[in-house]
């Protein structure tokens, strides 16, 4: 029996073990997934943790019961993965041959690649991309009645590019609530030009943090963090005072991928111009964060990418030529206080632009404005992460590729 074997339980592994266990089945072929541990974090859910909008236990579930009945799941480290024999290692020691291989292990956060950084780390730095740290950020935020939060991304591109944003949107109505806002001073350090990579939303998020009064500053690429005297060091001289620091730290591809020698520097794999095949092996597949393409480092991004992976794999498997190609389609919510959220939809290709989302003309979301119901959408996705999206289904009417219908093109105004 052939084996396709999949390392990585988390967003892009559940889905595509999902997704392919009948075709291959019926192909005579079995699929073996890998993980290090059984628990599937909800990770969107880290960020509103802090504010106590969320409790840490509800933000996780087994992985063995998200897989589907028919694949075999072990739970262990993988050590590396050999190419020329076709198989995997595991820190145990075990072997498994692979036919087809899919890598499907993320990117994790790597502060010790900024001097300074764990010198104060749970003390007056913290961050929030894990479930330890967010909950570690309850008693911190509860506390913190005076003096400057910066929120700092340490280098792109890290997964999820407007979650901090939107943690310092959350800052900013949980302050407010408190009464201690006008007691604190938000400051948004990021290395790009401003609040995203595009300008038509830059103007509307960056016109946002200006009325909630969250400083900026742009095109910061940190040098060191002095946890002592409460200073984050720019190359270019600059330096940015803090007392609370919640930072994301650098984000890498899994150590193995390094370990196995393929991946770039930041330890992703290079993938060709399909986005998903390795340059290197024809026989190792790619998805999600794990990837060095322009891609998104995003769930929404992976569950999109899935639906055409799922067509490369099937046409590779009975020998014929895949025609699918992704476009980096890509939508997120953006939380900003208040009960409200802005939801963006986008490829590689064109930016996110203001409209209704997904019927054209109808929404009933609206994207690219602060509405309650894309609010109350973002709350409701969690639902659909356990029950659908996991499961391989589509979504009705958000399809796989960007659409420009109930878009409203303003880039030339
Ligand atoms: C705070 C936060 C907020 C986010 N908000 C959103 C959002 O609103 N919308 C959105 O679309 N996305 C969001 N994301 C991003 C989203 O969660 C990820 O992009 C998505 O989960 C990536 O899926 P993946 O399959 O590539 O990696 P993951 O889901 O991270 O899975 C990788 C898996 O590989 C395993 N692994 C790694 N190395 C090894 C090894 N050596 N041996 C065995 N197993 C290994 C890990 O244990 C893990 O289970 C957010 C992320 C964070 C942290």
């Amino acid at each position: 029996m052939k084996n396709l074997v999949i390392l990585g339980a988390g967003t892009g592994g559940t889905i595509m073990a999902n997704k392919l266990v009948g075709p291959l089945k019926s192909r005579g072929w079995k699929i073996t997934v890998v993980d290090r541990d059984d628990n599937h974090y909800y990770q969107p859910g880290f960020l509103l943790v802090p504010f106590g909008l969320y409790h840490p236990e509800d933000l996780v579930r087994r992985r063995s019961h998200l897989l589907p009945r028919g694949v075999e799941f072990i739970t262990q480290e993988v050590e590396e993965i050999k190419p020329q024999s076709k198989s995997i290692k595991l820190v145990d020691g075990r072997q498994i041959n692979y036919d087809l291989l899919l890598v499907a292990t993320g990117t994790h956060l790597c502060p010790e690649e900024t001097p300074g950084m764990l010198d104060g780390w749970r003390q007056n730095i913290f961050e929030y991309y894990s479930l330890d740290g967010a909950t570690a950020l309850i008693e911190k935020l509860n506390e913190f009645k005076e003096g400057t939060l910066v929120v700092h991304i340490n280098e792109m591109p890290i997964k999820c590019n407007v979650s901090p944003l939107e943690f310092a949107f959350l800052a900013d109505w949980f302050f407010r609530k408190k009464g201690v806002r006008e007691n604190i001073k938000i400051v948004y350090v990021t290395p790009i030009s401003g609040a995203f990579t595009r300008p038509v939303a830059t103007r509307y998020l960056g016109d946002l943090q200006a009325e909630k009064k969250i400083e900026v500053e742009s095109f910061f690429m940190t040098e060191k963090v002095d946890p002592v005297n409460g200073k984050v060091a720019c190359y270019d001289g600059r330096e940015v005072n803090f007392d609370l620091l919640v930072t994301i730290p650098t984000n890498m591809g899994a150590e193995l991928i390094k370990r196995s020698g393929l991946g770039d520097e930041m330890n992703y794999v290079p993938v060709d111009k399909s986005g998903f095949r390795s340059e290197k092996y024809s026989d190792i597949f790619v998805i999600g964060d794990a990837a060095a393409n322009n891609w998104t480092k995003a769930g929404s991004v992976v569950h999109f990418e899935s639906e055409i992976l799922e067509k490369i794999i099937m046409a590779e498997i009975d020998g014929k030529k895949a025609e699918a190609e992704f476009d980096g389609h890509a939508n997120c919510f953006i939380e900003t206080g208040f009960g409200k959220a802005v939801v963006i939809d986008y490829n590689e290709e064109v930016e996110p632009l203001p409209g209704k989302f997904p019927l054209p003309g109808l929404g009933p979301m609206s994207l690219l404005k602060e509405t309650r119901l894309n609010h109350w959408s973002k709350l409701a996705f969690e639902w659909v992460y356990w029950h659908w999206l996991l499961k391989g289904r589509a979504i009705p009417f958000v399809p796989a590729l960007m659409s420009m219908r109930g878009k409203k093109d303003v880039r030339q105004a």
